[in-house]
């Protein structure tokens, strides 16, 4: 039953656009009508209808800690008392950024609100510093909904196939370069041709966004000795990544260091909040010390700082092992699933990030290969799974994501949907 949810989506298509505040939540790519939820606890939601679901959505990311963990709700509400918002600088900004500055290479932090804010202004940033325009990025790579960055973006614009986004106008692409991802000959190229004019290099530090797809090896070295040789930076952008893959990131995994890095997700807690960061001499060019403007009304809002410092601090390593035990568990659970009931399928793995590619077996390297799975496979196999009470990302492009707090009962509520969803998944590729 889904009385509840298809009541509120039709009041919701009539007061906003497709019913939704960010796409790829109107369930479009997969059809049907979206849930919606009323609460979540630990890795379950429950939607408006009373029905419970294994979450493996965590908000996109955020929720490491499974919804509503004790220390964060403590603390957020703590904070609530104080007030909501002053727009003067309070004491959890500062706590907040040297506990990024402690996990990772960054040498000064700003935070924002968004991690779409977070890429803009670093992006802003690189170009001030180095008096260049030219910026270099990767298809599939989703950076936030970025006029300069909306080019051949993962995420949603992946999903619903949208090459070039009407609005964002040709002057503000003309200087964005698309290279595709994991080509090591393209990126030689470019900066053989045109090195001097590269403001910077934005990449996924470990790119989720089209599906995960990791870096090959040698791939983010190549990228950091080519900025350094041509005097550009290289922007990590670790708003998936950041302390979900490890403390420290995708950086705790290969260890190249971005000249500036941007967090979102998982530092916010669940509320918005999201930062960019990198060497001092870099972040000193932004005002109020340097002439490269940016700022916001709620940047390092209290409530915020509050969630992402009680998420951060509980992040323990004990933490990264349950994810990463629960993700290799799962992974292998929803493949051997697949493989019995005779799915061709790629599983792509990075850390605790996996994506499940129905309909193709050879290894993802970039978004060419990521849109050569079966979309209408994975469509199948989601209804399946939520039908079986679990709620998988609505877009076969996107990572699986789980939380320390996904136990040994919410595996076997996977389990006991999986059978009928790859039979399902099996059925739509025949
Ligand atoms: C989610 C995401 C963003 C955008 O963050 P928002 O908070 O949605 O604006 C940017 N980069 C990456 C890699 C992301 O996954």
């Amino acid at each position: 039953m889904t009385d509840r949810s298809a009541e509120l989506f039709a009041r919701a298509l009539e007061v906003t656009p497709g019913g939704v505040n960010s796409p790829v939540r109107a369930f479009g790519p997969v059809g049907g009508t979206p849930r919606f939820i009323e609460r979540g606890l630990g890795p379950y939601l429950f939607d408006v209808d009373g029905r419970e679901y294994v979450d493996l959505v965590c908000s996109w990311g955020p929720m490491i800690l499974g919804h509503a963990h004790p220390a964060v709700v403590t603390a957020v509400s703590r904070a609530l008392a104080n007030g909501t918002s002053f727009g003067a600088a309070t004491a959890g900004e500062v706590e907040l950024a040297a506990e990024i500055i402690a996990r990772t290479p960054v040498e000064q932090v700003r935070l924002v609100s968004s991690g779409t804010e977070a890429t803009m202004s670093a992006l802003r940033l690189a170009r001030g510093y180095t008096g260049r325009s030219l910026v270099v990025k990767f298809a599939g790579c989703y950076h936030g909904h970025v006029d300069a960055l909306l080019v051949a973006a993962g995420s949603g614009v992946a999903t619903f196939g949208l090459p070039d986004t009407p609005g964002v106008t040709g002057a503000s692409a003309a200087d964005t370069v698309v290279l595709p991802y994991n080509d090591a000959d393209a990126v030689r190229a470019l900066f053989a041709a045109r090195g001097d004019e590269i403001a910077c290099v934005i990449t996924e530090a470990c790119p989720a966004n089209m599906g995960v797809v990791p870096p090959a090896a040698g791939f983010n070295e190549l990228l950091r000795s080519l900025c350094d040789g041509a005097g550009a930076l290289l922007i990590m952008d670790e708003v998936l990544t950041g302390f979900r893959v490890s403390p420290s990131g995708w950086y705790g995994v290969d260890g190249v260091p971005g000249d500036l890095v941007t967090f979102g997700k998982v530092m916010g807690g669940g509320l918005p909040c999201a930062a960019f960061g990198g060497r001092a001499e870099v972040m000193q060019r932004l005002a109020p010390v340097g002439p490269v403007y940016q700022a916001g009304t709620l940047s390092g809002n209290p409530l915020a700082t509050a969630a992402g410092l009680a998420t951060l601090r509980a992040c323990t390593p004990a933490v990264y092992e349950a994810v990463d035990s629960f993700a290799s568990t799962l992974s292998a659970q929803v493949s051997a699933v697949l493989d019995k009931e005779g799915v061709p399928h790629c599983l792509s793995t990075a850390g605790n990030l996996f994506t499940v590619f129905l309909g193709r077996t050879e290894p993802v390297r970039n978004f060419a290969d990521a849109k050569a799975q079966s979309t209408a496979a994975y469509a199948a196999f989601f209804h399946a799974m939520l039908d079986g009470g679990v709620y998988l990302p609505p877009s076969a492009f996107e990572a699986w994501f789980v939380s320390a707090v996904h136990d040994e009962h919410a595996l076997s509520r996977i389990a006991d949907a999986l059978p009928a969803a790859a039979r399902a998944a099996a059925s739509a590729l025949w």
